[in-house]
């Protein structure tokens, strides 16, 4: 499998993800690695210990934890080295908001002295209603935070509740307005559907109200529930009704349609945005382009494997300073399959010529009989040199994605 995915072409630039795992309080359906905020020393602690991962070694060439031999690795930049370049910066979370201004700047020098960054880079930071304020949305932008990721989830408030969001309906309004006063001129809505006792109308009361607030991009997630959350817990019980899965796929068909009218282009299954204001870190994960993860249980992409770190933040900072790295497992990635499945995640699909180019070898005859069937079943379409979902395969996804594994 290192050989195929060798042959990959590095045909795009890289981009940094920064994971800060502290929230406010525990949603009931999160499975994320994320920490209760205790207090700014643990934070500042946390954020001396990615500043330390960034600037150190790469985890391939400083310990061989591992069986593989990262020094084949062409794509970790040296330490000490301005050598690889990035054109897109992702605080992730967690609730990277909870982080003041001169956190953020520390971390942002660390990347600017290790990465060769991009004039005009996209840094993106997901925040919270309620915790952000006029003071740190004017440092955030400072500091050339130009993408605001706001987990709005609903309007709801008996769902808000039910999620154990921390927040109100009223928060998040007003901390929309506190974004666009402070010239955020790229905001991404977070939203959730398919939540338990959910109805349509329920739906498309929250989808009306996040549309007429004119976001320049929007996220959908499908509640999934996992077991371990409270939320699991009070599904079990019977004191929630269980998800309806019918519902979620009219609530879908809904989005579809409303955000069409909106003028948000769907680009991805579930993102939809204003024309130039799709999400350019997250393509890289559906495009194969290397992504390089700090803190946390961050994940790194090079072209040929995926490294990930520890998942408990304590563990974490300790690792890091007692070796300055935290990596806790890799994998070799086969990269023709990934380019498929993810790469038709995509609304414009897969190009049959450039996966010839990139793995040597035609898909439309090595899975003739699979894009045959799916063609036949409404799943796929295959015009011009371009394999892409139907709209009722963005329902199915996850079965055409399956014949391509
Ligand atoms: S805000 Fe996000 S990361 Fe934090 S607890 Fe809630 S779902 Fe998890």
């Amino acid at each position: 499998m290192f050989t195929e995915a060798s042959k990959v072409k590095q045909s795009s630039t890289a981009g940094v993800y920064i994971h800060i795992p502290f929230c406010k309080s525990r949603c009931s359906y999160c499975d994320f690695a994320t920490d209760v905020f205790r207090d700014q020393n643990s934070v500042q602690r946390y954020v001396d210990a990615v500043c330390r991962e960034i600037l150190s070694e790469p985890p391939a060439l400083a310990g061989g934890q591992s069986e593989h031999d990262y020094s084949a690795s062409p794509n970790w930049p040296a330490a000490n080295a301005v050598a690889g370049h990035i054109d897109t910066i992702y605080f992730g979370g967690g609730t990277p908001s909870l982080l003041s201004p001169k956190q953020v700047a520390l971390v942002i020098d660390a990347v600017r002295k290790r990465f060769n960054i991009s004039r005009d880079v996209e840094i993106t930071m997901e925040m919270n209603p309620a915790t952000v304020s006029a003071e740190s949305l004017a440092g955030y932008r400072k500091l050339g935070v130009n993408r605001a990721s706001f987990g709005v989830q609903t309007f709801n408030d008996r769902d808000l509740k039910l999620l154990a969001r921390g927040h109100d309906a009223n928060d998040a309004r007003q901390t929309f307005k506190l974004l666009s006063e402070a010239g955020f001129a790229n905001i991404s809505f977070d939203l959730i559907a398919g939540l338990p006792g959910q109805t349509l109308e329920d739906w498309e009361r929250n989808l009306n109200e996040a549309l007429a607030m004119e976001p320049e991009h929007l996220s959908l997630y499908l509640l999934e529930v996992h077991q371990g959350t409270p939320l699991a817990e009070q599904l079990r019980s019977g004191r929630r009704p269980m998800p309806d899965e019918d519902a979620a796929a009219e609530m879908y068909e809904l989005l579809l349609d409303r955000t069409a009218s909106a003028g948000l282009l769907q680009y991805e299954i579930s993102n939809f945005a204003k024309p130039g204001f799709e999400s350019r870190h997250n393509t890289k994960y559906w495009r194969l382009v290397p992504v390089y993860g700090f803190g946390v249980s961050a994940h790194s992409f090079d072209h040929v494997r995926r490294y990930w770190n520890e998942r408990d933040t304590a563990a974490y900072v300790k690792r890091i300073e007692e070796t300055s790295s935290a990596m806790a497992g890799c994998e070799a990635i086969d990269a023709a399959s990934e380019f498929v499945f993810l790469g038709l995640r995509l609304n414009q699909g897969i190009d049959l010529n450039e996966y010839e180019q990139r793995f040597e070898r035609d898909l439309s005859k090595t899975h003739a009989a699979e894009i045959t069937r799916l063609s036949e079943n409404g799943l796929v379409e295959l015009a011009g040199g371009t394999l892409k979902l139907t709209r009722k395969g963005m329902l199915f996804s996850n079965e055409v994605f399956a014949e391509f594994v």
